[in-house]
């Protein structure tokens, strides 16, 4: 797996949830699927009349979701930016070109109330819910930025065991301390729940 992959996926899956905090601060999500797709970017479509096009002029936050069939989560975090005035008749057509049911939606001249944001720096994490013992990984394109999340094991452990015990991946390993296998984890947060001794800590939390 890696970056492009993910990206691939997301074409395959085609239609994208994406999210964005609204003007309100309320959670604002919907399904796009009118995406160009490059080896490391993605261009969209838009109406400029559009609540969603304020958003990401507003501040460009964007988070796009996809799930396949196989139990794959692919998300991607990054900042939308319009696309130079120059290029946007290029990307617009290029959309319509590859997803003709647009000619319906906004006929002859009437798609030009469109507008081309991209997204180029991204981090992208891939979960994979289907294999035994699931797998994750964090990916970047550009400019952006892995972020830690999940549970770590700190040098407080006693090596008890308990959390293996209680981890539904199996992915924690003995050692001093025990480690966990981070590829492997759910970030479920049984460990922390369990760890006599509050050796396990949030990654957000240490950082
Ligand atoms: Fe296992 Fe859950 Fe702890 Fe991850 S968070 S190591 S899956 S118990």
């Amino acid at each position: 797996m890696d970056a492009q992959t993910c990206l691939k996926k997301l074409q395959y899956v085609g239609v994208l949830n994406f999210a964005t905090v609204g003007l309100d601060k309320s959670p604002q999500v919907r399904c796009i699927s009118a995406v160009h797709y490059e080896p490391d970017a993605l261009y969209f479509f838009t109406a400029r009349g559009k609540e969603f096009c304020r958003e990401l002029l507003h501040d460009g936050q964007v988070q796009i979701l996809a799930y396949t069939r196989y139990k794959e989560m692919i998300r991607v975090s990054a900042k939308a930016v319009v696309v130079p005035e120059e290029e946007q008749k290029k990307y617009r057509e290029l959309i319509f070109q590859e997803q003709p049911y647009l000619a319906n939606v906004y006929p002859g001249s009437t798609r030009e109330i469109g507008i081309i944001f991209c997204v180029r720096d991204m981090q992208i994490e891939y979960f994979h819910l289907g294999v035994h013992p699931i797998f994750r990984m964090q990916y970047t394109i550009g400019n952006g930025e892995k972020k830690p999340k999940g549970y770590t094991i700190t040098g407080d452990c006693i090596g008890c065991g308990t959390c293996a015990g209680v981890c539904p991946q199996g992915c924690i390993e003995p050692g001093e301390p025990f480690r966990i296998m981070q590829e492997h984890c759910l970030h479920c947060g049984s460990c922390l729940e369990h760890c006599p001794v509050q050796a396990v800590r949030n990654i957000k939390e240490e950082v």
